[in-house]
């Protein structure tokens, strides 16, 4: 037997108690005539105390020989502790040891594995696996097991079926490249890997499996975001015989649930709030509604006077900054500086500060009067001790930018709290988007996506006009899920893959299996997909995902401790009848 107990659970109860541990050696403390070592396990630490008068002399020298991180077994006493620690619950005692072995030396650790270390982001990853021992990484790995596990429990309560679907099939067009695995036994073809088990969900419900869900790997093959991983876990789910309004209930009964077990917060009806509406006050389909900020649209009360960048302008924007009147000119330059840099690419700011005494002061007082300044704080909501900062141009671009300044405004004045959670369905995304690369409409969603029914005539005319039943699950200005209802017969899944710009043979090549299978009686379905990694990290009161995830990978999509990806032999690439044409 390795361990009687482990280390995070002796406590006074159990003093007098001859007991043996195991684990790792976190710190030593060695005053000559006693030592004290810190030994660590998953469960946590416990003091053990080598002791010249207690125990033998040889056994303080071993004590003293020990190394950080050296893998040891322990036999003793529990005692009471002189000083004790009330941050642990093992503090009230320690361990008179009266046996050591090691178990296993260990070199030593190119960081400290405590839980504030002095190893940077590049250097923990590369040892992830000493990383993993550090409580921070832990505890995000117990927490990910526990929300997986309440994801389970759920799911499985209301009768969904986890069912397992394959990593080598064919191409899932979900916006990304594809990760692709060549075929040995089927020279010169290839498998991709799924960006999501979107079409054999499909099938599962054809098949009659009604409520299916899968916590699954995809793959994407994108340029690595910050914050984005190339493989990625996904909570996929469907249903069969749903309207919409079934699949919002079912999943923020999941999403409710998740809150209530696992943060203890009860969360009313989540709100819902169409595409549309969410880009016309936040432009943004992902809004955070911790905070206000409202876009004001200013149009109509700022055009039409003398200031030509207004009047050329296709949108013109607001959003007051609430006590944004404190700022000093300088900070407000800074903030034009901030705009105006590539990432965001706004051509200025033009603001307006709300005095105290209900008087306006602009940079544009040229052009605008205390009457036509009152307007545009009556359009933002601003308040006297409020700055409006107006953004204008293209109405995407200017929506995105003034988005951007939003978030950052709000994460400056602390206004997006981790504890406080907004969950927001948004509802009505378009079908279709324009893409100016290619000179077409893409899916928004997927290709699998059906329109609103009564807007399938408006394919004809206007085809980015029309909506889908498409639906976002947003929580604190982050997308943790999507989804929607799903065309279910050939013709219109035909006429789609038509106004993406596949040819008829196209579309049956890549998924005749789809269309067949929708001429044997497929039933109307429709779901969603959670992404589980920022779901967990947002349920864990952090933005990165990466401590989430055991082993994840850097930025370059590498993974750094088993060096991957890496070439492969000659012999390797024959078998697969590959060769190489590097670019450099
Ligand atoms: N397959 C979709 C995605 O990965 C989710 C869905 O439509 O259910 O975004």
């Amino acid at each position: 037997m390795y361990r009687s107990h482990n280390c995070g659970e002796l406590t006074s109860t159990d003093i007098n108690k001859e007991v043996t541990l195991a684990g790792w050696v976190q710190k030593i403390r060695d005053k000559g005539f006693i030592v004290w070592v810190d030994l660590r396990d998953r469960y946590g630490i416990t003091q053990l105390v080598f002791d010249e008068e207690r125990t033998s002399k040889t056994l303080i020298e071993q004590a003293q020989n020990l190394g950080r991180e050296f893998v040891v077994q322990v036999k003793g006493t529990v005692i009471e502790r002189a000083s004790k620690n009330p941050n642990i619950p093992t503090g009230d005692i320690e361990l008179l040891v009266s046996e050591l072995n090691i178990l296993n030396e260990a070199k030593l650790p190119p960081f400290t594995i405590e839980d504030k270390t002095d190893g940077g982001e590049d250097i923990r990853m590369k040892y992830r696996y000493l990383d993993i021992r550090r409580n921070p990484v832990k505890n995000s790995l117990i927490f990910r097991h526990k929300v997986t596990q309440e994801v389970r429990n759920y799911l499985s309560k209301e009768g969904f079926i986890e069912v397992e679907t394959p990593y080598l099939i064919k191409s899932t067009p979900e916006g990304a490249r594809d990760f692709v695995v060549p075929s040995r036994m089927n020279e010169g073809q290839f498998y991709a890997l799924p960006q999501s088990p979107q079409t054999f969900k499909q099938l599962l419900m054809v098949g009659g499996m009604d409520k299916y869900f899968q916590i699954v790997k995809c793959f994407r093959d994108e340029d690595l975001r910050a914050d984005r991983q190339p493989e990625f876990t996904q909570i996929d789910c469907e249903m069969a015989f749903i309207e919409q309004e079934d699949i919002l209930n079912a999943f923020e009964g999941l999403t409710r649930h998740l809150l209530k077990e696992i943060n203890g917060i009860e969360v009313e009806k989540f709100p819902r709030m169409l595409y549309d509406d969410a880009m016309r006050l936040y432009g943004n389909d992902k809004p955070d509604i911790r905070f206000g900020m409202e876009f004001g649209e200013l149009n109509a009360v700022a055009q039409h006077k003398d200031f030509k960048v207004f009047n050329s302008a296709e949108l013109v924007v607001g959003i007051a900054v609430p006590g944004g009147n404190s700022y000093t000119r300088k900070e407000i330059d800074k903030l034009i500086d901030w705009v105006k840099r590539p990432q965001i690419g706004a051509l200025g700011m033009v603001y307006c500060r709300c005095n105290d005494d209900g008087s306006f002061k602009s940079s544009v007082d040229k052009f605008y009067d205390q009457d036509d300044l009152a307007k545009w704080a009556e359009a933002t909501g601003a308040k006297p001790g409020d700055l409006i900062c107006v953004l204008s141009g293209d109405k995407n671009k200017v929506r995105t930018q003034l988005s951007a300044l939003r978030m950052e405004l709000a994460e400056r004045l602390g206004l997006r709290k981790p504890d406080e959670f907004a969950p927001l369905w948004v509802m009505d995304f378009p079908l279709l988007e324009w893409d100016d690369e290619t000179n077409r409409y893409h899916a928004m969603h997927h290709p699998f996506t059906a329109p609103k029914p009564e807007q399938i005539e408006l394919l004809k005319t206007d085809p980015g006009a029309v909506k889908a039943n498409a639906y976002d699950l947003v929580l604190n200005g982050n997308e943790i899920g999507g989804g929607s209802i799903r065309i279910h017969d050939k013709e219109t899944q035909a006429l789609m893959f038509d106004y993406l710009g596949f040819t008829p043979e196209e579309a049956k090549a890549q998924f005749g299996f789809l269309m067949d299978a929708f001429q044997y009686g497929a039933p109307p379905h429709g779901g969603l997909a959670f992404g589980l990694d920022r779901l967990v990290a947002i349920l864990g009161g952090q933005e990165t995902i990466r401590d989430f995830i055991a082993f994840p990978k850097n930025n370059a999509g590498r993974d750094v401790m088993i060096d991957a990806p890496a070439p492969i032999d000659d012999e390797q690439l024959n078998e697969l009848s590959l060769k190489l044409n590097l670019k450099q």
